[in-house]
């Protein structure tokens, strides 16, 4: 990839007075680039599990602290149009289990979405949630619906033993789905590994 930014500051340089993380926020969710071919205009994007914001190399600090916070709404204002609510998400589940595996009769009391970069899922038994990374939100249905029932499954089945994998098989897609969820950790490995925006601040 060629990252057309010289990146020469950023976020909470130096001054100390800026918060290093913002409210909402997860640890290495935003990166900020300045980059010296943008006059005025400020971008902002999703990449792999980080928001990238991109603003001009001149804009003074104050600017910067407004405006970040607003393409951060943005951002998520949009994904929130194209991801499921909880209740679809609930309801999604339920269809599932009831296709493809019946003899699980537990179902979760709730579903979240969160904020994870290093798990797709996460299902805590004892009182049955589910959680479910923000990078699937956008995914295709196939991706999400493989997760969602992978996670589902450990409401019964709580480790990943023979019995765990004999009932995830039954998923028609599922080594559609695992391309999906490996490639997409493959190209944000690639494309976005800290250490290739020196001076990025990660937020
Ligand atoms: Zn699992």
């Amino acid at each position: 990839m060629t990252l057309n930014h010289s990146i020469t500051h950023s976020l909470g340089d130096g001054d100390g007075d800026v918060e290093s993380t913002l409210p909402g926020i997860s640890e290495g969710e935003i990166v900020v680039l300045r980059s010296k071919r943008r006059k005025k205009s400020i971008s902002a994007y999703r990449q792999g599990g980080r928001i990238i914001i991109s603003i001009p190399a001149r804009m003074s600090k104050a600017d910067e602290r407004s405006v970040i916070p607003e393409m951060i709404a943005k951002i998520r204002a949009q994904e929130a149009d194209e991801s499921p609510s909880e209740t679809i998400l609930l309801d999604r589940v339920t269809q599932l289990l009831d296709l493809y595996a019946p003899e699980i009769t537990q179902r979760p009391q709730s579903i979240n979405w969160r904020a994870m970069r290093e798990r797709w899922g996460s299902c805590t038994s004892v009182d049955a949630t589910i959680r479910i990374s923000d990078r699937l939100k956008g995914a295709p249905a196939y991706a999400l619906d493989y997760v969602l029932f992978h996670e589902a499954i450990h409401l019964h089945h709580f480790d990943h033993g023979p019995e765990f994998k004999a009932v995830l098989a039954r998923f028609p897609e599922e080594g559609r789905a695992e391309a999906y969820l490996e490639g997409f950790e493959a190209a944000e490995r690639r494309y976005m590994p800290p250490t290739v925006l020196p001076g990025a601040q990660v937020l």
